[in-house]
């Protein structure tokens, strides 16, 4: 159930143009270090799931009375290219049949290589998605056998190169801090990918989540990916690319616009089996298992956590998130609104932190690219809790 004031609050979100994410939560193996909502799918897995997202956009759609009008759309996962060219149509037909589409501005999805083909790639072309992001993670074959990867360094080759040539905007991930992979091997990896020509590139450094395989049998050996962070932040601004955020670098104007309403706050609805949305002030999660997800439907949306963004935790999250980018934050725009006590707050915050890591433009504040290798260390300073500081 949807308590009153979260309903009036999805309804507020919901009138506003917004960004729609998608789970799929399937993928064809768990990779070791992963413990996404994702899983190898058998049986009716995916029919179900079909099912009950076409059931959670009818119930948004009920709450909105009528078709939102939708900014951007991201599909991700998991591995949505582990979904055929029909069930792509059908979820296709979903995404029309529940929103209003004539403003869109980027529709991407997330593709493996292994899982992606030529017939994805037409597919994607005539229903309107603009921009492919390909988890390629490493172009040497021993790391991704390492990384219990799929896919082959050929095969990754070939994903982007198709992407490209099928005229998507196209951005790949990259993964660093990996066995073995000294900072000669992180550049081979890197400038293979740039010559390949993406315009936009998402650089990772390995985490082992604590719920998956290696969170509980460790590989024998990690890196740290410090030096390799600092190199890739020397090497890609001379190939054109630029960072934007602590993990993002673009051609020019290539940028992420889904991703940018996550940074700047903006109404995000998601969608699936552990989608993560932020709709007129609340932040809710799905319930994270299929068979919950579908059998929560049958009576309401299939919420498991909700939240409303307030006071100083509203402040922490508006600064984190704005600093994440090189568009950075406003601190005269921070302090008009959310009071004089926590602008002090933060001013301290920034105050401690190394002045070469900072940069100021009139009132705006931006990390310098040393401060987005060291990000961390000023967010464990800005994490307030919802009446702190008030
Ligand atoms: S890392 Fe990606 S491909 Fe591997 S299990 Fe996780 S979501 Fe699937």
């Amino acid at each position: 159930m949807v308590s009153i004031p979260d309903y009036v609050s999805f309804r507020e979100g919901l009138s506003r143009p917004l960004s729609v994410y998608i789970h799929v939560p399937f993928c064809r193996s768990k990779c070791p270090y992963c413990a996404f909502n994702s899983s190898v799918p058998s049986g009716e897995d995916v029919s179900t799931y079909l099912a009950s997202v076409s059931r959670e956009l009818d119930l948004w759609g009920y709450m909105a009375s009528g078709k939102p009008s939708v900014r951007t759309v991201y599909i991700g996962g998991g591995t949505p290219s582990v979904l055929s060219v029909g069930q792509w149509e059908t979820l296709f037909g979903l995404l029309s049949r529940s929103f209003d589409l004539g403003g869109l501005e980027e529709f991407s999805v997330e593709a493996n290589p292994e899982s992606l083909s030529e017939d994805h790639l037409s597919l994607w072309k005539t229903i309107g998605v603009t921009r492919v992001s390909i988890g390629v993670q490493s172009l040497d074959d021993c790391e991704l056998k390492w990384l219990g990867r799929l896919h082959s360094s050929e095969r990754a080759v070939w994903a982007v190169e198709s992407s490209l040539a099928a005229g998507f905007e196209v951005s790949a991930d990259l993964m660093f801090g990996l066995a073995d992979q000294s900072v000669r091997k992180w550049h081979r990896s890197l400038s293979a990918m740039v010559e390949l020509g993406p315009h936009h590139l998402s650089l990772y450094q390995l985490t082992i989540e604590p719920d998956s395989f290696w969170g509980k049998v460790p590989p024998s050996q990690t890196l740290d990916g410090y030096g390799h962070y600092r190199w890739a932040q020397w090497y890609l601004p001379k190939k054109g690319y630029t960072q934007y955020e602590i993990a993002s670098f673009a051609k020019e104007g290539r940028w992420s616009r889904h991703n940018m309403a996550y940074w700047t706050g903006r109404d995000v609805l998601g969608i699936g089996p552990g989608a993560w949305g932020y709709l007129g002030g609340v932040r809710y999660e799905n319930q994270g298992d299929l068979k919950a997800y579908s059998l929560a439907l049958k009576n309401g949306v299939a919420l498991s956590y909700r939240e409303r963004i307030q006071g100083a935790a509203k402040a922490s999250e508006r600064a984190i998130l704005a600093l994440r980018t090189s568009f950075g934050l406003d601190l005269e725009r921070f302090s008009s609104d959310f009071g004089v006590a926590l602008s002090r707050r933060l001013r301290d915050a920034l105050d401690e932190f190394p002045p070469s890591c900072i940069e100021r433009d009139g009132s705006v504040v931006r990390l310098s690219s040393k401060g987005m290798r060291i990000a961390n260390a000023l967010w464990e300073t800005l994490l307030w809790g919802d009446d702190d500081g008030i």
